[in-house]
């Protein structure tokens, strides 16, 4: 019998495991302890305060994933560092450690490889191989605890390789996993959970009660410039994503944050600018602006600072709530889009 892949079990299904195992009730709590604390137990042998007995079945019904790492680069810049890791299947994805002095943030992936082509990401070159099983996400979140002991993990952002949305029960899952005093203990509002707009996600996300954080890479406010930057954006075109977004904060009364990577001459003018306000105006929701990361793809460059600051300055001034985020461990690939499947 295939063991189990116990870091892809709820609580309540580890629970109701190791109740058909015989376990005591208040074997859980230890164990669900050994599994998140600190970099996470690899083997049950570490579980030293169990009964062998209770190891010995452990061992025989269950399995425990762990990546191995294949690399890490840290930049100079910011101390952003950049893991490459292979999982049991010989897949690799990367994950991205944000140390800051007042917060540290894990960005993780979803899937390996993605299936959302849009056009200015590097992950899209390589197509989609698979999803991330909930064990895996929340083994991306180990690993960085694992390597960096010192620090606490206080910020998620689901922001890698590939669309959450798309490998959504994982997602769910591991978000409650992060969020669970008993495990990671990452409060909710301090995950974020970014989409290239599937409109189903984002209304099942709203029935979930989660105090997360929703981004929604939006990047136009134009129909047919936006189909060429996230083709997705030919099947929930922006005026249904719009009115999903609409549906969504009157539902969990949240704001989104809405994407949005400046890119010379494809979407950051003045006109652009205004066509944005028009197109969020009334809805409960702040712009994220990111400049450019370069990537290897063709034909997109940085805007100028002058074409930013006027593109900034006007959603200022028709009201919409803007910041620009500062790209970080861009001398290591490991900004925004910038991450893909191949080897570092
Ligand atoms: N699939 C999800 C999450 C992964 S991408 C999504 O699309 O939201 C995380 C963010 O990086 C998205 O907003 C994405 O559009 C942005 N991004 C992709 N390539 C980029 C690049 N070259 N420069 C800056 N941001 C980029």
């Amino acid at each position: 019998m295939e063991k189990i892949d116990i870091k892809s079990l709820s609580r309540q299904e580890l629970e109701r495991a190791l109740e058909a195992r015989g376990a005591e009730t208040y074997r859980l709590a230890q164990i669900w302890r050994w599994l998140y604390k600190d970099g996470g137990a690899k083997s049950f042998d570490v579980m030293t305060d169990l009964p062998e007995s209770l190891r010995r079945k452990l061992k025989e019904g269950f399995h425990i994933t762990y990546p191995v790492m294949l690399d890490a680069k840290r930049s100079t810049i910011d101390g952003t560092t950049k893991y490459l890791l292979k999982l049991e299947d010989a897949s690799t994805i990367e994950t991205v450690f944000l140390p800051e002095a007042n917060r540290n943030t894990v960005c993780l992936s979803t899937q390996v490889g993605c299936k959302f082509a849009c056009s200015f990401c590097a992950s899209a070159p390589f197509g989609f191989v698979r999803h991330l099983k909930t064990s895996e996400i929340v083994d991306e979140v180990l690993f960085v605890k694992g390597h960096n002991p010192s620090a606490s993990i206080t910020n998620i952002v689901f922001m890698g390789i590939g669309e959450p949305f798309d490998n959504y029960d994982n997602v769910i899952k591991s978000i409650r996993v992060l969020n669970d005093p008993d495990a990671f203990n990452i409060g909710a509002r301090k995950i974020t959970v970014s989409t290239c707009g599937l409109i189903p996600g984002i209304r099942r996300f709203a029935e979930e009660g989660l105090q997360v954080e929703l981004s929604v890479s939006l990047h136009s406010a134009d129909d047919k410039v936006r189909s060429h930057l996230v083709p997705i954006n030919k099947r929930y075109p922006l005026r249904q994503l719009i009115a999903a977004c609409r549906e969504y904060t009157d539902r969990t009364n949240r704001v989104i944050t809405f994407e949005y990577v400046l890119i010379k001459g494809a979407n950051c003018s003045r006109e652009d600018a205004l066509k944005l306000a028009r197109l969020l105006k009334g809805l409960k929701c702040k712009v994220n602006t990111i400049i450019y990361n370069k990537i290897r793809a063709k034909g997109f460059a940085e805007p100028s600072k002058e074409d930013v600051k006027v593109f900034l300055a006007t959603l200022k001034e028709s009201g919409v709530h803007v910041t620009n985020r500062k790209s970080r461990g861009e001398d290591i690939d490991a900004g925004c889009g910038q991450l893909r499947i191949s080897r570092l």
